[in-house]
């Protein structure tokens, strides 16, 4: 089959806070567009894009699911994301790959905290958005009410295409504003059957209105529309859709669409609009990149061609069935099964043994990929999360897919002796599928320690190496992942003279340490040119990394440090060995004269509970130490409160919030920032 062209494609994903609707509403597009042969819903544990034993049993989605159907002529890949902030590396590498999106809403909850953190990660990307309210049918449902929160919290500039008639159980249709039309489904054949006819009365003339309105906010995005509008001619439906998408192309306006996916309403205009208002991938500009440094550093574009350079990003890395699934977004040129593909950032030549359009967790063997795909690979043993691959001879690096740090830890160990070796194997592959994740071996007691975003994402990994894996294995308490620092600047030097493996070596290494907030670690060379070999100072330089690694108070990774290596002296005895260790000794030395100071991860954590419950809220949370921020109301009925909590102080806070308000309230928490603290117990 030809495929349409690229005008004709769109890559989408849809985001919002959990349990907004993603997933029912990815199960329906699945249906309409005839993918699925009938609906799969969450509830049952059979939503299509939900594939993972742990997603089904638990209702949620862990993974992102891509997904490629066609809908009329034209063919969409979308992206179904999970709206936990455990997960949110899976949100982020969506939005960098993807050119559109849909956010959802719940007319009954609005703008949740998870829906503001989502919508400004496709912000940061530029990525035009689209909404939907679902859920119109439910008890509570208050279409201006969310419509109100999208522009008060997300600083939206929603424009009503549609809008619904009655809410809850009285909400029987909708109408479409450009044409004026009332629309309603059949319960009969699961909403296949979309009726139009005329609005009358009442709504007839409130569609009139939000056309006007519609009208007035398109006219700034398309002079012949705004010459039309100034001079009160007519303003065809044509007309007013090609302004409509200029300026949702340009992130100015948010297209409202409204509906209730587990009722069958309101999915098929949806889909229609991704069309007429989401960007192709020649819609959004090209791929920019920087080249590598042996090609002189600088800026590289990638346009989306097929005559281009081959370039494309990994975005996913996936272990399935043993093997590796390499997802990658084409953004420029072409290649085929067979081709070897470069890999700057790791100087190495891989071949594309197979490549995949993907269905969720099924896929068709595809020949060829080019711009525009989003696609999969077998065969890429090197290629991680955020790498790029492209061709040797126009080599270009994408900025890399950026993880959060891993702020909960848990030692885990095997069962019994023949799991050990298994464990370590399973731990790599996680590892390689997970930026977020992290394993680590303690090489004194030989402990594993898993680490990572929170006490779920844990869970359901220890419950994957059992279940996919087959190894069973021992969990211990979760912990808290520390950082280190130093407290003032300080200079050391170190000399290593003597012999190793029978030959004399000789090096000596001055440099200073000193504190630099927020810029991770730093490594400058003001060593003055010729003092020694590059390769000897590349070796000091791999020591400091390795050093800085595990830092020096508790063995935690140190942050905000600037380390300078001010001098270098050898002479014929000069070796890499010699240089890692006295640079490893320097630093030691410095950072003990600056005084080590611990960090510990601090949580912004939101609480959404029922008025009644707030001071108990409140109070728990001043218990343990936080500091509440803010409050607002939430639904008339419903307050956020706001607070920064030290994660040491919040394990087992989901049983406590629980038993404070029976149960009612929920909350979200996702690392903030590392404060100074005094290290616990010793
Ligand atoms: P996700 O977390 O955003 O993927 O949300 P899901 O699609 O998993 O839906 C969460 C819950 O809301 C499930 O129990 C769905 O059945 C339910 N749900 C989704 N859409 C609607 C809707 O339009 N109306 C009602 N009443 N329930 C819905
Ligand atoms: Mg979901």
């Amino acid at each position: 089959m030809k495929r349409p062209p690229l005008e004709m494609r769109r890559n989408f994903g849809i985001i919002s806070h959990i349990d907004a609707g993603k997933t029912t509403t990815t199960e329906r597009i699945l249906f309409y567009s005839g993918t699925v042969h009938r609906i799969g819903e969450v509830d049952e544990g059979q939503a299509t894009t939900d594939w993972m034993a742990q997603e089904r049993e638990r209702g949620i989605s862990i993974t992102a699911a891509a997904i490629t159907c066609l809908w009329g002529d034209y063919e969409i890949t979308l992206i179904d994301t999970p709206g936990h902030v455990d997960f949110t590396i899976e949100v982020e590498r969506s939005l960098r790959v993807l050119d559109g999106a849909i956010a959802i809403f719940s007319a009954v909850e609005g703008v949740e905290p998870q829906s503001e953190t989502v919508w400004h990660q496709a912000e940061k990307f530029r990525v035009p958005r689209l909404t939907f309210i679902n859920k119109l049918d439910r008890l509570g449902a208050d279409f201006e009410r969310t419509i109100g929160m999208m522009r008060e919290k997300l600083g939206a500039r929603p424009v009503l295409m549609q809008w619904p008639d009655g809410e809850g159980s009285a909400y029987t249709g909708q109408v479409d504003v450009l044409t004026g039309d009332y629309l309603t489904w059949s319960d009969a054949d699961e909403g296949r059957s979309l009726s139009r006819r005329p609005a009358e009365g009442a709504l007839k003339e409130r569609a009139a209105a939000l056309r006007d309105a519609l009208i007035e906010a398109a006219a700034d995005f398309d002079e012949a529309l705004m010459a039309a509008y100034l001079e009160g001619g007519e303003v065809s439906e044509a007309m007013l859709k090609r302004a409509l998408r200029k300026g949702t192309l340009a992130g100015a306006l948010t297209p409202v669409f409204c509906g209730s996916s587990l009722r069958n309403r309101g999915v098929q205009p949806l889909l229609d609009a991704v069309v007429d208002y989401l960007p192709s991938p020649l819609d959004v500009p090209s791929a920019v990149g920087r080249l590598p440094e042996e090609k002189g550093g600088g800026e590289a574009v990638r346009p989306a061609e097929a005559d281009a350079p081959f370039a494309a990003l990994v975005f996913k890395v996936q272990i399935d069935e043993g093997r590796r699934l390499t997802y990658l977004r084409v953004y420029s040129g072409q290649a085929k099964v067979g081709d070897s593909v470069w890999n700057p950032a790791r100087g190495a030549s891989e071949r594309l043994a197979r490549l995949f359009r993907m269905y969720s967790h099924k896929r068709e063997r595809i020949e060829a990929i080019g711009a525009g795909d989003i696609v999969a690979a077998a065969g890429l043993k090197g290629a991680a999360t955020g790498d790029t691959l492209c061709t040797e001879k126009d080599p270009i690096l994408f900025e890399s897919i950026s993880a959060a740090p891993p702020v909960i830890s848990v030692a885990i160990e095997p069962r019994d002796a023949t799991g050990a070796k298994k464990l370590g194997e399973t731990l790599d592959k996680l590892e390689a599928e997970d930026p977020t994740f992290h394993a680590t071996r303690d090489e004194g007691s030989g402990q594993i320690v898993m680490s990572g975003m929170g006490e779920l994402h844990l869970d359901v990994l220890a419950r994957r190496i059992l279940d996919e894996f087959g190894v069973p294995v021992r969990i211990g308490r979760p912990r808290v992942v520390y950082r280190e620092t130093i407290k003032k600047a300080a200079e050391a030097e170190a000399v290593f003279d003597r012999e190793l493996g029978g030959k004399p070596q000789f090096a000596r290494i001055r440099l200073r340490v000193s504190p630099a907030p927020g810029a991770g670690v730093t490594l400058e060379n003001s060593v003055p040119a010729g003092a020694a070999p590059a390769h000897l100072i590349a070796s000091a330089e791999a020591a400091l990394r390795a050093a800085s690694s595990s830092g020096y108070l508790a063995g935690y990774e140190m942050t905000d440090i600037r380390v300078e290596l001010i001098e270098a002296h050898t002479d014929e005895r000069g070796t890499e060995a010699a240089f890692g260790i006295a640079a490893g000794n320097a630093f030691g030395e410095a950072c003990r004269a600056a005084g080590g100071q611990l960090l510990e991860p601090v949580m912004a954590v939101e609480v959404a509970t029922p008025e009644e419950f707030t001071g108990a809220v409140i109070g728990d949370l001043n218990g343990r130490g936080g500091r509440v921020g803010g409050m607002e109301e939430r639904g008339g009925t419903a307050q956020i409160v706001r607070a920064q909590v030290s994660l040491a102080q919040m394990f087992g806070y989901a049983t406590a919030l629980r038993s404070a308000t029976q149960g009612r309230a929920t909350y979200t928490m996702a690392f903030s920032h590392y404060e100074a603290c005094e290290m616990a117990g010793g």
